[in-house]
């Protein structure tokens, strides 16, 4: 039931996404509880923030990523549950809903920091503790109503040791699954005929926002996309990335070299 919308939006027979019809584990008090975030660069970069509950991921969209700064509220605007086996998913989603690349940012399990999760989510203050290879320690989600949205949440870390002014997503950028890969290579990898065929052999308006999404992944290749400017109040860094920008710029050619790289990279594999 909880996977009707889920379904409803994709196209299974075009979309490499899992459909949610494998059996799921009953878990049992006790029993790890998996999360994950899934950095998908759609029309928009996001990261997608997915807990395991009953059986199915609750998902949140959270524009800039979690943040280890107890000062910031990350906007995480609850999106459909995904199906369980959704959670270790990394690969191209050419056409359809949510096209793009995604990216397994990070993963792990997940405490329930509270005794009633169900009741927490009603009430919309959900506190629990992360242990994942970038995540770490005590954070909440606290449903707001933020532009009077009824979906948006703020994600936010407590103080701890795992807390901190690190901005995780800058400092580690790329993919906890396929060992440091980037979105480039994810690309190349899954779907090298999209890849030589840059832009892609396809019209209309997917067609159209791919030959964006591929720009945009050699350009956070290249080490001059927004990526790298979004979440940044460090200024040094900042300064790096406008001479980058500016290099590329002067230089039409940023992109071929980047493509380079990132086949020489995939061949070392
Ligand atoms: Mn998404």
């Amino acid at each position: 039931m909880a996977l009707d919308e889920y379904r409803k939006k994709r196209d299974f027979k075009t979309t490499p996404e899992p459909s949610g019809d494998a059996p799921v584990k009953k878990k049992t008090k006790g029993d790890e509880l998996f999360f994950c975030v899934q950095k998908h660069l759609a029309s928009h970069l996001h990261y997608d923030f997915r807990l395991e509950w009953n059986g199915v991921l609750l998902s949140w969209a959270v524009p800039k990523g979690p943040s280890l700064n107890t000062a910031d509220k990350r906007l995480a605007m609850q999106t459909e549950d995904h199906p369980y086996d959704y959670g270790m998913f990394e690969g191209v989603i050419p056409e359809g809903y949510g096209a793009g690349i995604v990216m397994l940012w990070d993963y792990g399990t997940w405490t329930p920091e509270v005794d009633d999760v169900d009741a927490a989510l009603r009430k919309g203050d959900l506190k629990f503790t992360l242990d994942g290879y970038k995540l770490k320690g005590s954070w909440v989600l606290v449903k707001t109503k933020y532009g009077g949205a009824p979906n948006s949440w703020l994600l936010m870390k407590h103080k701890d040791e795992w807390s901190g002014p690190l901005d995780i997503a800058e400092f580690a950028p790329h993919s906890v699954k396929t060992p440091n890969a980037d979105f480039a290579e994810i690309l190349q990898g899954e779907t090298p005929d999209i890849w030589r065929s840059n832009p892609p052999a396809r019209g209309g308006d997917t067609g159209q926002m791919f030959k964006k999404i591929i720009e945009r992944a050699l350009s956070m290749t290249a080490g001059t996309a927004e990526e790298t400017n979004t979440n940044n109040t460090k200024g040094t860094k900042s300064t790096k990335t406008t001479t980058q920008k500016a290099k590329a710029a002067k230089q039409p050619t940023a992109a071929k070299s980047a493509k380079k790289a990132a086949s020489k990279r995939a061949a070392k594999k």
